[in-house]
């Protein structure tokens, strides 16, 4: 499957609609769910074109992956959620039909402020 260069993350990515930003460095972008399900709900996505963890893994650059990684903590950091601001949170991808994933560029969803609650509904 290729890339959807009009997906709404690619959108916001290129500046077409707003977010509610969080935080933005050289490998990614945060910002807050727009449909949030818990107190604090932000979304941590790659600035690269990757559909979702799968297609990252196998085509993303070392960089990249290192930036994904390390963007999720500086927001969690930020937002009072990490474990050294907070009391910790859920960070969580979907990929694909299984997976329920809706937007096909891949992001993670952080959850907090709040006790989670159960893994799986
Ligand atoms: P997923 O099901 O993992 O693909 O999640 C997609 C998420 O993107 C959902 O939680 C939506 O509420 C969220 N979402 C969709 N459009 C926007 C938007 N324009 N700004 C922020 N979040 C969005």
């Amino acid at each position: 499957m290729a890339y959807d260069e009009n997906n709404i993350f690619a959108k916001i990515l290129k500046g077409e609609i707003p977010c509610n930003k969080i935080y933005e460095d050289e490998y990614v972008l945060s910002f807050h769910d727009i449909n949030p399900q818990k107190k604090i709900h932000a979304l941590v996505i790659p600035k690269g074109k990757y559909i979702d963890l799968d297609d990252f893994s196998e085509n993303a650059s070392n960089n990249e992956i290192v930036g994904l990684i390390k963007g999720i903590h500086i927001v969690a950091k930020k937002l009072g959620m990490s474990v050294n601001t907070g009391k910790g949170y859920r960070a969580l991808a979907n990929i694909n039909e299984y997976g329920g994933q809706e937007v096909p560029h891949l992001h993670f969803h952080l959850f907090g402020g709040e006790r989670v609650g159960k893994m799986v509904e």
